[in-house]
């Protein structure tokens, strides 16, 4: 089956707000085995939404428009897409109901302006929406078929989950279009292609992607068309293939984090954690308490920004300090063994580096980061030099001394 999406809103054309429900959109239908073929953002004035969605219609019978349903003036897609249907409003009192009970859930009581939301295009059937207060409407006539969700992405994702794909499904037939990712980080892509090869004919028909991004490159690998059963398997296949090709520098799939597979290797071996961050500013800590139950392994960290809370704080030797420089491989060290004295703890990294965009020399540009993970009492160092802006070099930095310590947690 294939279908349009339509989304609505002015501030996506501005671009405030970032498109995130036609990538959803994307995602969760493709798994069910129904194509967007094509999308379409248009601002909120009746006579965009009208003609983005009749010329979905006419093309793909079948439109997905997401926004411009709440209680505001500016939500204007219900009247524009009854009126394409020719399907007249009409207050629905159960709707109504529910929108009261919803208000008196939390002590309000409904204000009259969200009445309009209990108006329905005749002949729709309303989509409960038990995230938000505008239900979403799944009208069907003359034109084709059009659904309409709320703009706030997870009422959207909520209603798209547990209403539309449901009936979706029982059109799209049982071909499937499914995805897995596995990622991959402390390789550059050019070097990972040599490393994989002429993988992509082995794979066929299922297609691989590269996908850069400042924590490394996601290999996602993609079969388009299968039954789910197939689909499945030639899946597990390719994941395992490319894993074994990527080696040391796979370090999970999908959504997974650097900073909870160290959590995870270093709780296994019942050990724990400090940081000392210079450059990096809090971001290695961050990662690692982001990560739910990470006080079972990490203690605390020091940002030593400066070279007296370096010294003071961390107990970095002011010879040290002298004779190499902030940003070397013997401070980094000596920041790590004094966090770990510190924090009474068995691992500890750090990191530290010029972020830039000014403090580089000739011998040490800009990018220029020192990093050292120490386990058991042993310090290894090394140094990076990381392109790109401020933000990229140091979200990098936290991403690679994370790497580096992994790697010394996991068996070679
Ligand atoms: P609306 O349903 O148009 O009133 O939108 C409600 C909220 O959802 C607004 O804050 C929008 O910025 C946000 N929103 C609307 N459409 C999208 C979209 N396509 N992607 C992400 N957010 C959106
Ligand atoms: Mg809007």
């Amino acid at each position: 089956m294939k279908l349009e999406a339509v989304t609505v809103g002015t501030e996506l054309l501005l671009g405030y707000t970032l498109d995130t429900n036609a990538a959803d959109i994307g995602r969760q239908l493709g798994a069910i085995g129904v194509a967007v073929v094509r999308r379409t953002s248009v601002g909120d004035e009746p006579a965009a939404i009208q003609s983005a969605v009749a010329d979905a219609l006419a093309r793909t019978g079948a439109v997905l428009i997401t926004g411009g349903l709440g209680p505001t003036r500016d939500d204007v897609t219900k009247h524009t897409v009854a009126a394409l249907f020719d399907a007249p409003l009409e207050f629905v009192p159960e709707a109504w109901q529910a929108l009261v009970a919803r208000f008196a859930r939390i002590g309000r009581t409904a204000p009259e302006a969200n009445r309009s939301q209990a108006m329905v295009p005749r002949g729709a059937t309303i989509l409960p929406n038990r995230w938000g207060t505008a239900p979403g409407l799944w009208l069907e006539g003359g034109p084709g078929l059009a659904i309409m969700l709320p703009g706030v992405p997870h009422e959207m994702r909520g209603l798209l989950e547990h209403e539309v794909a449901p009936r979706l499904a029982r059109r799209a037939g049982d071909l499937v279009v499914r995805s897995r990712t596995l990622r991959t980080t402390a390789i550059p892509e050019s070097a990972l292609a040599e490393r994989l090869g002429a993988i992509e004919d082995e794979l066929t028909p299922l297609t691989l992607a590269y996908l850069p991004g400042l924590d490394g490159v996601d290999l996602r690998v993609t079969s388009w068309g299968a039954g789910m059963n197939e689909a499945d398997l030639r899946l597990a296949v390719a994941i395992d293939r490319l894993r074994s090709l990527a080696g040391p520098y796979a370090y999970g799939e999908d959504e997974a984090d650097l900073a909870a597979e160290v959590l995870a290797a270093a709780g296994a071996r019942s050990m724990h954690l400090a940081v000392a961050e210079s450059c990096t500013g809090g971001l290695v800590g961050a990662r690692l308490t982001a990560i739910p139950g990470s006080s079972a392994v990490f203690r605390g960290g020091t940002i030593a920004y400066d070279n007296a809370v370096k010294r003071k704080e961390l107990g970095v030797p002011v010879g040290i300090l002298r004779r190499h420089g902030a940003v070397s491989e013997q401070v980094a060290a000596a920041m790590a063994r004094g966090a770990a004295k510190r924090f009474g703890t068995e691992l500890a990294v750090a990191v530290t580096g010029i972020a830039g965009p000014d403090g580089g020399t000739a011998e040490k540009p800009v990018g220029t980061v020192c990093f050292a993970t120490l386990v058991d009492g042993e310090a290894q160092t090394t140094t990076s030099i990381i392109p790109g802006s401020r933000g990229d070099v140091r979200g990098r930095a936290a991403q690679t001394v994370l790497y580096l310590l992994l790697r010394r947690l996991l068996p070679a």
